[in-house]
């Protein structure tokens, strides 16, 4: 194959290659009405090369013709550019043709968009490339189309600049060459591969195309002996048959002299012959007469007929010796066979006219059909039937990762289920650690929303939030998970930290009013024998569990000056205490009840109080106390069962979740200007629903903030009233 000499075709090769399978007018006024679409919308546009873009758009679709894709293919081959590059809509292309079309352009688009890692990347996988590929594309209809679009590109590669050609070649032989190949797109895989090659290792490249030119003559010669031969043994026993000399390409021959150590005169297959019959017994005799009359080399015949490779190949191969001593390998195969060889999934697809198509069914089809997974299993390990590594390549691709990006075309790979946070902490852990909310395709959406393959993600940070332990719920990956988690530790350990020198000036205190000398008592070797007897292991814990009460500090003075209290002492304290400020109660969700040192207490989600709300408690019969707003109409003109109950003002460190209903006139960004208000107001946002009632054209937007207090949230409220167009801002009370 000569790669640098493919021709240019114009629109009008495009409608006679399609016109040699197409002939039903409104499939070929289609195929004209894209191509007039795309050349209005291009108009004035040109490639590096100076050439109209019309140009490439010809070329894709003559490719996808030489394929024999369907009449939509083809259109959406002239106009798979419109919306990257003319600012055409999808909306516009499915209003203009049908959903169809737009949705592969689109598809296309999609994946044009993706900008896979570079080799120097640590992570970087090509087979995760071609996975990413695979699952963003859904349709083997789209695949063909950038597999078109890429070739072309391929060729026209001499007017980019070179470290543009090395990495667009790179990315063609680690990602788009192999996806043909395992399609089973031969003719496309090896001008690919040869292209790339020519690219990265252009003196390669060119000792070999010399080698291989330098014997041309000689070799055209023998394979010529070998065809007339042949053609004679062949017609003796009245076969029909086609029969021709074929040559390796450059980049095959390159990849056998490495892999196998070879100089490029001890490649065998250098001369090659092609038998095309027409059936399988055709082939199985023509081998017989071929072996009958030409000694085979040993170990070299391979029956593909019986065993197909993965990518639906077949033929026999077999190398015998024949003219002058020289080595012939010889393929033999059905017309089939041939096409299915060269053109692999385009060949078993062909369009036919008059039957239906049906993308669903020939998707389903390529999943049961195709190597395409199968392949994959190189990476999967061995040893697992065919069967069952397509279930496990289904989960794996289709079910256990979806594949999201960044605004900028970056592809993140994340498990099925992953949230907005999971994307986030894959970003960076600071994103992660200051996400607010979350932007999919274009709409905000709630932090815990399910991503799914292809969405475009963009995450709204600020400084200063920080992860809550509700997230732990929501997020699917290790990452996220860890990070949140040492994020809540380190918090914590910041709190105790905090308390600390508190619990050790209690203790000092306490030695003081006993006239014991703190210095002499309060000593590391002092205090740590006394940590056994409080199960404590540093110091730094027991003056932690002094400061906040769980262990009392007369308790560790006792062991550590070894006296145990007087009696006056004793009335003493007790005396102080009765003087002494109101002991703190333990408080649960930051509320105490007056008189009752702990008990179980809850928020009542109807009502959701916040700290400073004026409260009332419920007893309930298993679930401790349900604390409502005083207003709740849910304990309206109870009384019994009912206790007060006081916010601690001691724990006010806590956040309150609360809802609040929000009516507006609808219009443009009135959700945009809520979201931005309500995080210029420090609230987290955890949730958020708009809904539009098409009666009176009014917004109802739902929405669940987190606030610290009452000051808080009724600032917060007083702020979303002010917003053009807001008729009603309302705490929920239900
Ligand atoms: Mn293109």
């Amino acid at each position: 194959m000569s790669v640098a000499t493919a021709k240019s075709m114009t629109r009008d090769d495009v409608m006679r290659e399609a016109g040699k399978y197409i002939t039903n007018p409104e499939s070929v006024e289609l195929i004209r009405h894209a191509a007039d679409y795309a050349y209005k919308h291009h108009e004035g546009q040109f490639r590096k090369s100076g050439e109209p873009y019309t140009v490439h758009l010809d070329n894709v679709a003559y490719i996808l013709a030489e394929l024999r894709c369907g009449p939509k293919t083809i259109a959406a081959g002239f106009l798979h550019d419109t919306i990257e590059d003319t600012g055409i809509t999808r909306e516009e292309l499915a209003a203009e043709f049908d959903d169809e079309i737009a949705d592969l352009v689109e598809a296309v688009t999609k994946i044009g968009a993706l900008k896979f890692r570079d080799k120097n990347d640590p992570e970087y996988q090509a087979a995760n490339h071609r996975k990413i590929f695979i699952a963003m594309a859904k349709d083997v209809r789209v695949i063909l189309i950038k597999l078109s679009d890429r070739l072309h590109n391929m060729r026209t590669l001499e007017f980019q600049p070179e470290a543009s050609q090395k990495r667009i070649s790179q990315e063609t032989l680690d990602v788009y060459a192999p996806i043909a190949h395992r399609l089973g797109i031969s003719q496309i895989k090896n001008e690919l591969e040869d292209l790339c090659f020519m690219y990265l290792n252009p003196e390669e490249y060119h000792r070999i195309a010399h080698l291989v030119e330098a014997k041309k003559a000689e070799r055209d010669n023998s394979v010529t002996q070998m065809i007339t031969d042949i053609t004679k043994l062949l017609k003796e026993h009245h076969l029909e048959f086609r029969i021709f000399g074929r040559s390796k390409h450059l980049y095959s021959i390159y990849h056998k002299m490495e892999s196998k150590q070879k100089r490029f005169d001890e490649i065998l297959d250098l001369l090659a012959i092609r038998i095309v019959t027409k059936t399988e017994l055709n082939c199985y005799e023509i081998l017989g007469y071929i072996h009958a009359t030409y000694t085979p080399i040993q170990g070299r015949l391979k029956d593909y007929i019986a065993v197909p490779k993965q990518n639906m190949y077949q033929s026999i191969h077999t190398t015998i010796i024949g003219f002058e001593g020289k080595i012939f390998e010889v393929q033999i195969r059905t017309e089939r066979m041939d096409e299915i060889a060269e053109m692999g999934v385009a060949a078993h697809w062909r369009y036919k006219e008059g039957s239906r198509y049906d993308a669903k069914t020939e998707q389903k089809e390529i999943e049961e059909k195709l190597s395409l997974f199968r392949d994959f299993a190189e990476f999967a390990g061995d040893n697992e039937s065919a069967s069952e590594y397509m279930d496990s390549l289904r989960r794996d691709v289709f079910e256990t990762s979806v594949y999201v990006m960044t605004p900028m075309g970056r592809v993140i790979d994340l498990p099925n289920g992953a949230t907005p946070i999971d994307f986030a902490y894959r970003v960076h852990t600071e994103v992660g650690h200051t996400a607010v909310g979350a932007i999919v395709n274009d709409a905000m959406v709630p932090l815990n929303t399910e991503l799914h393959t292809g969405d475009v993600v963009q995450i709204k940070t600020m400084k200063g939030t920080g992860p809550s332990e509700d997230w732990l719920k929501i997020v699917k990956t290790n990452q996220a998970r860890n990070k949140i988690r040492a994020y809540l530790q380190h918090k914590e350990n910041e709190k105790k930290a905090e308390k600390i020198p508190a619990g050790e000036k209690i203790l000092i205190d306490e030695l003081k009013r006993r006239g014991f000398d703190p210095d002499e008592y309060v000593e590391k070797r002092r205090l740590e024998a006394a940590l056994p007897e409080f199960k404590m292991k540093d110091i730094n814990d027991l003056f932690y569990a002094i400061a906040v009460k769980s262990i009392n500090p007369v308790k560790v003075v006792e062991k550590l000056t070894n006296e145990k209290r007087s009696v006056a002492d004793e009335m003493l304290s007790r005396i102080l205490a009765r003087e002494a400020p109101k002991r703190k109660q333990t408080s649960h969700n930051g509320i105490i009840v007056p008189g009752i040192e702990s008990m179980k207490m809850t928020l009542a989600q109807c009502c959701n109080p916040v700290y400073g709300d004026e409260i009332r408690g419920y007893i309930t019969k298993n679930e401790g106390v349900k604390v409502h707003r005083a207003d709740c109409r849910n304990i309206a003109g109870m009384t019994q069962r009912m206790i007060s109950v006081e916010w601690d003002t001691e724990d006010t460190d806590r956040t309150y979740e609360s809802n609040l209903t929000i009516v507006a006139h609808d219009r443009n960004f009135l959700l945009t200007d809520i979201v931005t208000c309500t995080s210029q107001f420090k609230t987290p946002m955890n949730q958020v629903s708009a809904s539009v009632n098409r009666e009176n054209l009014t917004s109802t937007i739902k929405m669940n903030v987190s606030v610290r207090n009452l000051d808080q949230l009724q600032n917060l409220i007083a702020n979303l009233r002010k917003i053009e167009s807001v008729i009603s801002v309302e705490r929920n009370s239900h």
